[in-house]
């Protein structure tokens, strides 16, 4: 079937939700979006391993574009969980009657440019051509699940499952020997539920990780009605923050705090919980010597929970900077080396050769599963946007553009690719904020794009050539006066992906000034594009 339409969203998540939601019932378009799972939630809909959390807390992971939804929503616990936002999101695509324009189980394939007729033609794996004159990806930074290529994976004997494509049936891990490969965000918070199950969880670690309690509980009624009544300062302070939290960075300085000081500082961080420990300090991430005052705490605190001193030694032998790498917060997360049943092995110093029919290879000889977690992470930010294999103007594939990293303006316009714009793109603050404070900023600056075309005749608009040099310089500047490119395996780099070139990704710049950039560009008639 071909489907002509103005607009088409790819994605039916966060981003596509709201983005279909603006095209449709404020500029009037003829607009569909098309999604690969059987409904909506993108990353919530994907994710459901078990303990799969938010590590944004409730009361700022939602949308904020509608006082309504956000009075008529109430959520039950401080960060809430996969099941709980996945109801969210359905709650919010009927609220808006969103999903009669959502083509379900409908992967794209293919996105073409076809400069004649100023139309991108959208195949789907199921056959079906769209042909679309604004084509707007909402695809997410972390949908592609990467698998690591270990020989012999296809020879195993038990089940093996990758946490982003999780079974919607669960897994039962009752009596199970289980072995978990990753220790990043989601490892963390998957071992200690599976521990609890399954007879034994090995967990195999690369690289050793930090991790803050997250103290995650039930949100008293109290805090529900002051969520209701502060709804529209709750949005206003989330536009304040440099990572679209409500939650500021201090002022004070870690290398200018008097060490007992500090530590009284990073106790009470520790004892809150959450992601706002790496607030506790404005230095923590431009300093060094600021930065190694957290880290040293953080390995400490992990040296006192874990009572096997060669476990303990393990887990905090940490090679990066703490932050550097998207800091992970947990439930019991150390605590959970302490059972009887739960091994930690080093596969950095003796890594995983393969895999066999009974387990997990390393040089270190075989480890027996009937199950293997591959908590192993994403092909994160490009890999989302390059398996829709987008061809743009004069035949050029999107693969061979960024072959050296991603190269975009504001991360959301690409040279050589009009009108195509990218949701949370690479270039983008995206993963280093609060997502869907990113992604409204992102929907409503493209929104009002197509609607300032629409309005003045205008049929194309294409990122400069010489805009994004000066955008990609500015990433890259800005990255470099932070911390966060020092982490080597890090995914914000794509050192995480064999063969993948080493480009610090996200905006580094802070939400305010990447927002103060946007909103100028469109005020100076969107400078760095052509129109036309
Ligand atoms: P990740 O941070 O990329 O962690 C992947 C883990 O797998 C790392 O420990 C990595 O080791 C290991 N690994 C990968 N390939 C390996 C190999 N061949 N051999 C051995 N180990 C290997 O992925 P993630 O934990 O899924 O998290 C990704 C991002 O998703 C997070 O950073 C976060 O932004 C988001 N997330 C958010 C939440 C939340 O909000 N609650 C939860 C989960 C995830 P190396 O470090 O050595 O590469």
């Amino acid at each position: 079937m071909t489907i002509e339409l103005d607009a088409l969203v790819i994605g039916a998540g966060f981003a596509g939700m709201y983005q279909l939601h603006l095209l449709r019932d404020q500029l009037k378009l003829n607009v569909k979006a098309v999604e690969a799972g059987t409904g909506v939630g993108g990353t919530w809909f994907w994710n459901r391993y078990p303990g799969a959390r938010c590590d944004s807390e409730s009361h700022v992971y939602w949308y904020t574009f509608s006082e309504e939804l956000m009075k008529e929503w109430e959520w039950s616990e401080r960060y809430p969980g996969q099941a709980e936002i996945l109801r969210y999101l359905n709650f919010a695509a009927d609220k808006l009657d969103l999903k009669k324009d959502i083509a379900f189980e409908t992967r794209v394939i293919s996105a073409q440019f076809d400069a004649a007729a100023n139309r991108w033609r959208v195949a789907t794996q199921g056959g079906d051509i769209y042909v679309v004159k604004y084509l707007i990806s909402a695809v997410g930074c972390l949908s592609t699940a990467n698998v690591p290529k270990f020989p012999g994976l296809e020879t195993f004997a038990g089940d093996w499952y990758h946490t982003g494509e999780w079974p919607h049936a669960g897994v039962d891990f009752t009596g199970k020997r289980v072995g978990m490969v990753g220790t990043g965000s989601t490892g963390i918070q998957a071992a200690p539920v599976i521990a609890e199950q399954a007879a034994h969880l090995t967990v195999f670690q690369r690289t050793a990780n930090y991790s803050v309690p997250a103290r995650n509980a039930p949100l008293p009624t109290e805090f529900k009605q002051y969520v209701k009544q502060n709804a529209k300062q709750i949005r206003a302070t989330t536009r304040e923050t440099l990572n679209g939290m409500a939650f500021k960075i201090e002022d004070r300085k870690a290398v200018e705090t008097q060490a007992e000081e500090r530590e009284k500082i990073y106790e009470a961080a520790w004892e809150r919980g959450g992601l706002q420990f790496r607030a506790s300090f404005q230095d923590m991430l431009t300093s060094k010597e600021a930065n190694d005052t957290a880290a040293d705490f953080v390995k400490r605190k992990i040296r006192s929970i874990v009572k096997d001193p060669k476990t303990a030694a393990l887990l905090s032998d940490i090679d990066h900077p703490y932050a550097a790498k998207r800091p992970p917060i947990d439930t019991d997360y150390f605590e959970t080396y302490n059972r009887d049943n739960v091994t930690l092995v080093d596969v950095r110093s003796k890594p995983i050769m393969g895999i066999s029919e009974r387990g997990i290879l390393t040089e270190d000889g075989e480890y027996p599963v009937d199950i293997i977690v591959f908590a192993t992470g994403f092909d994160a930010m490009t890999g989302p946007l390059q398996r829709l294999n987008i061809v743009g103007r004069d035949g050029v594939a999107l693969k061979d553009a960024w072959e050296a990293g991603p190269r975009n303006y504001l991360g959301l316009g690409i040279a050589g690719f009009p009108n195509l714009f990218t949701i949370t793109g690479p270039g983008s603050p995206s993963v280093l904020c609060n997502m869907p404070v990113a992604i409204e900023q992102h929907a409503d600056w493209i929104a009002r794009c197509i609607e300032h075309m629409r309005a003045n005749g205008l049929e194309t608009i294409e990122a400069k050539p010489e805009a994004v040099e000066q955008w990609i310089a500015e990433v890259n500047e800005l990255a470099n006066k932070t911390l966060l490119p020092q982490a080597k395996h890090s995914w914000y780099l794509g050192a995480n992906i064999p063969g993948k070139p080493r480009v610090f990704m996200p905006y580094a710049g802070g939400m305010v000034r990447y927002r103060e950039t946007c909103d100028s560009v469109a005020a100076n008639g969107y400078e760095g594009f052509v129109l036309a």
